[in-house]
Formats: structure tokens, C-alpha cells, sequence
């Protein structure tokens, strides 16, 4: 198959708002172009060959060129490769797709556009702002805070501007927009708000008028990126505001990661309002089971299956071998209803147990970390850190204000540690956090190396167990 590039709208931030298409595009990708705003969790999409290549700001390098980002796409589509440019929102508002897609249909290079959730329609209504309404606002207007040499003439055009008005790139230009707006004959008791990192854990929302918004967004040092919306529609903010009411709002929450089990708890607390983020990032690496260990696997009369991947991991085994389904055990069981749900998809019933028996053969993943080595009866696969995931997680550990840290098992207390050597932090940062555990054992085990500060509002919700 020839290379070809899909534009993909990664939406504002919250990771659910990416379109299924653009999920499929990412699950088939060879390699990723991604920028700064565009949430590098959904990178979690891929697969593990699949290649990433940051087009935002770095610490130590300048933002990637646009030629040099053209060109990369059309050297990466070239060489057969399923190219994806992952940009925030949607990619044409604001996006450069045009640009971008142009270069890639010169150089005789298939192309897509997925459309994605924008930035503006997705700030305001996580603000609990509806951009229009029947009684206040019958028009929405997109636009651009930034000036530059190009759209100067685009930016100042007397064009009709709406009732409802999104400024994209606009914190710096602000105080020129609001006098602007104000001219054109615009009262100075407009409604203003303005909304930063807007769909994330890190949403912050400030409101004003016209006249006052500018001194607010300088005393709150509201930053990029931030969206403002001007109109009376903002004022209906006070009555359906939604998302900054949930129970975790603006809680940063790190979890320390040993298992693949653990994103469950970032989802969790993703979505009940705090910005979340699970690490390591883990990959599963498929093992190469022995003629030996499928025999015996076969000769049983038990078989517990750990985990969902440890059945297509191990079918996949049986089928290279010259083995099917026919040659499992009489009886199999599972621990989850996930992997219960795996089995069914390859036509194969299984019972649910609480805990493994002693009789029963096992096969799941090889947990080969100290702390709390899981021993099974015959590894499918290893769980491996991630290294396409260091810099984004090194970039997520050092841009955000971390506030607490869960450690779902012994074995993510040792594997925290690990990663803070492994990206020289120091041991004063720990200080400044506060800690939650899952068990008591583990609380126990976090104590002795330090870790002694308890969160008690993530703690209450980890000892309830809802998460779960
Ligand atoms: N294509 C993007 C916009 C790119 S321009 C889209 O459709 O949303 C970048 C600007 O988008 C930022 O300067 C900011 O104004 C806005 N923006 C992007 N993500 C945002 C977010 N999560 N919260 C607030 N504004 C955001």
C-alpha cells in the first residue's frame, strides 16, 4: 500500500473529544506529527511501532519550521509509511491545514481531513457558555487575536463581527481587541470571559467586561493557551456552569504506574474534573512461548487467563504452533469481565473466579520489577516502559503543577523512584507533594521510603473504591 496523510483534529484536550475516526487514524498510523496542543495521551492510540516526531517548543530547541514540517509529511508518505499530523482542535481552524495539505496534494500524496472538536464551541461549553441562544446571541464569530504581516488586512477588516465572539491566540493582543470592540460602537459593559487550558484538569475561567477584562486576565496571569468569548452569553455562565463544578476540579493528580491496569484510575479522575496522568507509560511486548510450556498449557485441566491480552497473545502461539482453541483446557476461567469478554470474541466461554486456585494453570504477563513479582505459570508477555513516552512524560512532569501522587501497588512505589533518577529529580520536588495509596500494605511500604504526606480527599475516594 502507498503512504498517505491523514490530518486528524485531536480536539482541545480532553481526550474524549477526538472523533472515532480520528482514533482509527491513530491505531493505524506508522508515524505521528504532533504539536504542542494537541493532548500527546491519545498518542496511547498507537501501536508500538509507530513513530513520534514533536512539531511544538521545545526547553532546548526552537518550534519546528513549517517547510521542515511539509516536508516531513511528504518524505514520510514517500516511504509507504500512514502518516498522521495531529493538530489541536480542529485542523483547519487556525491550523495551517490548508497550507499543509496543499503541499502534500503537490507532491501527488493521498490526503484526508478529519475534523475535530474546536477550541472555541469546546472552551465555551466546558465553561457552561452556549455561543448562541434564542434570546441573546443569534450569530458566532471565529477569529484571530494574533496579527501578523499576512492576515493584518484579514484581522482589521469592518466586517460584520456577531453576537457571540472567539478570539483564538488573543491574551497578548487583548487590551487592543477590547478597545477595538468598544469604537465599533460595542458597550463597555460586555461580557468578556476568558478561558484557559479549557476542557482539561487545568481549566481556568475568568470573567469581566470589556472595560475590565484585560486588568483581570494581568492580576489571574492568564497564559496561552486561553480562549476569549465575548458576548451576553457569557453571563449565563453563573447558571450552568458544569464541568468546573465537578468533585475533582484542578486537582493534579500524578499515578504511578507498574501495571497496565492502572489507567483505570487515571480515567477516573480524568473525568471527574482533575487533570490526571498515569506514568510510565507501559507497553505490552509479546513473549515467545515455549513448544514445552504449550504443552503443558494443553495437558491441563484448568487454564486462568490473567488479563484480555494474555488470550490473543496466547491463541496467537497456539496458531504458529500448529495448535487451535480445540487444543485449550476443558475448563477456563478469568479474573475480569474484560478478559471474559476477549475469550467470547474468539468463540470461547469462561467462568469468573475472585482468586487464582492452586490447581488452575495461569498465563498473563511476567511482571519483572522488584517489590512484588507476580509469578505466573506460563508469561504471554512482558510489560515494558515505554521509551517513545519519556520526553512527553518528562515534558508533563516538569510544565505542570503536580499536587499528589497515588501509588496503586509496592511495585509503582519502586517504579516512581526509578523514573525520578532517570530524569535527575530532585528529592526536595517530593516534598512539595502529598500521597495516596491503594491498601494499607502499600501505604505501608510508601512510608518507608518517604513518602508519608497523605491527600485525604484522594485518599477517602481510593479507600471507597468507586474508581474500580
Ligand atoms: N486548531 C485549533 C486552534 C489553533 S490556534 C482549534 O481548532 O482549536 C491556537 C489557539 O487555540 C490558542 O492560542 C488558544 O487561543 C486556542 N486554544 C487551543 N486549545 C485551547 C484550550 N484547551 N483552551 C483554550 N484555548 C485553546
Amino acid at each position: 500500500m502507498s503512504g498517505y496523510v491523514t490530518f486528524v483534529g485531536a480536539g482541545p484536550g480532553d481526550v474524549g473529544l477526538i472523533t472515532e475516526k480520528g482514533k482509527q487514524s491513530l491505531m493505524e498510523a506508522d508515524v505521528v506529527l504532533y504539536d504542542r496542543l494537541a493532548n500527546p495521551r491519545l498518542l496511547k492510540l498507537t501501536k508500538n511501532s509507530c513513530q513520534f516526531i514533536y512539531c511544538g517548543k521545545l526547553p532546548d530547541r526552537h518550534i519546528m519550521r513549517q517547510e521542515k514540517i511539509n516536508q516531513t509529511l511528504i518524505d514520510m508518505a514517500l516511504a509507504n509509511k500512514r502518516v498522521v499530523r495531529l493538530k489541536g482542535g480542529d485542523p483547519a481552524v487556525f491550523g495551517r491545514v490548508g497550507e499543509e495539505a496543499q503541499a502534500v496534494r503537490n507532491a501527488g500524496i493521498a490526503y484526508e481531513i478529519i475534523p475535530g472538536v474546536t477550541s472555541s464551541i469546546a472552551a465555551a461549553a466546558y465553561a457552561g457558555i452556549p455561543v448562541t441562544h434564542r434570546e441573546y446571541s443569534a450569530s458566532f464569530t471565529l477569529r484571530t487575536g494574533h496579527a501578523c504581516e499576512k492576515n493584518e488586512k484579514k484581522t482589521h477588516c469592518d466586517d460584520e463581527l456577531g453576537d457571540t465572539i472567539a478570539y483564538y491566540m488573543g491574551v497578548k493582543n487583548l487590551p487592543h481587541h477590547c478597545d477595538a470592540l468598544m469604537k465599533k460602537g460595542f458597550s463597555p459593559d460586555t461580557k468578556v470571559a476568558v478561558i484557559e487550558w479549557a476542557t482539561t484538569g487545568k481549566q481556568r475561567t475568568v470573567e469581566g467586561t470589556l472595560a475590565t477584562i484585560t486588568q483581570i486576565v494581568k492580576q489571574q496571569n492568564i497564559q496561552n493557551p486561553a480562549m476569549t468569548i465575548i458576548g451576553e452569553v457569557v453571563a449565563l455562565r453563573q447558571s450552568l456552569s458544569w464541568f468546573e463544578r465537578k468533585s475533582m476540579f484542578g486537582k493534579r493528580i500524578l499515578i504511578a504506574k507498574s501495571s497496565a491496569e492502572e489507567s483505570r484510575l487515571e480515567r477516573y479522575f480524568l473525568n471527574e474534573g482533575a487533570e490526571a496522568y498515569a506514568l510510565p507509560t507501559l507497553k505490552h511486548v509479546k513473549r515467545n512461548i515455549s513448544v514445552a510450556e504449550l504443552k503443558r498449557i494443553c495437558s491441563a485441566d484448568k487454564l486462568l487467563f490473567l488479563s484480555p491480552e494474555s488470550v490473543s497473545f496466547l491463541l496467537d502461539s497456539f496458531i504458529k504452533n500448529g495448535y487451535d482453541s480445540r487444543d485449550l483446557p476443558p475448563h477456563l476461567y478469568v479474573l475480569s469481565e474484560k478478559t471474559a469478554k476477549c475469550l467470547r470474541s474468539f468463540g470461547l466461554k469462561s467462568e469468573k473466579v475472585a482468586q487464582p486456585a492452586a490447581d488452575m494453570v495461569k498465563v498473563g504477563y511476567d511482571l519483572q520489577r522488584q517489590g512484588e513479582v507476580i509469578h505466573n505459570d506460563v508469561a504471554t508477555h512482558h510489560l515494558q516502559v515505554d521509551d517513545r513516552f519519556r520526553d512527553i512524560d518528562k515534558r508533563l512532569l516538569a510544565e505542570e503543577e503536580w499536587e499528589t501522587v497515588i501509588f496503586p501497588s509496592k511495585a509503582s512505589v519502586d517504579a516512581f523512584l526509578a523514573l525520578l533518577k532517570d530524569y535527575d529529580y530532585p528529592k526536595e520536588w517530593l516534598q512539595k507533594l502529598s500521597y495516596a495509596y491503594v491498601g494499607d500494605r502499600v501505604k505501608a511500604y510508601a512510608e518507608t521510603k518517604g513518602f508519608e504526606k497523605v491527600d485525604n480527599d484522594v485518599q477517602n475516594i481510593l479507600t471507597l473504591g468507586d474508581w474500580r
